[in-house]
């Protein structure tokens, strides 16, 4: 059961869940030149989608400024 992210409300999630949810994200992140999840083997697959979309409606950061430098949690194109 995941937030509606369009209704502007903001998701109560507990520092753990966040925590959670960001390992989530980067474990399911796009990886490599095939730019797909290494655990899912698919783009932007459903684990990394849920833990965005939580994230999002939490209004909680991604992750670390850091995890931004060297991760492509967006999945952008090469
Ligand atoms: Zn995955």
């Amino acid at each position: 059961m995941y937030a509606n992210v369009m209704d502007g409300e903001r998701l109560d999630l507990a520092d753990e869940e966040v925590a959670h949810y960001r390992k989530m994200l980067s474990a399911h992140a796009n990886q490599g030149a095939a730019g797909r999840c290494g655990i899912c083997r698919q783009r932007g697959c459903r684990d990394w989608t849920a833990a965005f979309d939580t994230l999002a409606a939490a209004h909680a950061l991604m992750g670390t400024e850091e995890d931004w430098d060297r991760r492509e949690l967006y999945g952008a194109v090469k």
